[in-house]
């Protein structure tokens, strides 16, 4: 499974991540990202390329 990082003091809001993650493991919560589904995570890395701030991290961990 996959850990899903979101550093809220970059994230800036603009909801990319949440558009375009397949597995739908991001919702906007007092307009930053929350990884709120993170075992749904596919670690496909899409949030990672499509973020504008670099504000997320998806790394690989022991089930
Ligand atoms: S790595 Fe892929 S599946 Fe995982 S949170 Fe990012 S966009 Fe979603
Ligand atoms: S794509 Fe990056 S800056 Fe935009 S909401 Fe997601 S974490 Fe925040």
């Amino acid at each position: 499974m996959f850990k899903v990082t979101v550093n809220k003091e970059t994230c800036e809001g603009c909801g990319e991540c949440v558009d375009v993650c397949p597995s739908e493991v991001f919702e906007m919560k007092d307009d930053k990202a929350e990884p709120v589904n993170m075992e749904e995570c596919v670690g496909c890395e899409s949030c990672v390329d499509a973020c504008p701030t670099d504000s997320i991290t998806v790394e690989e961990v022991e089930e």
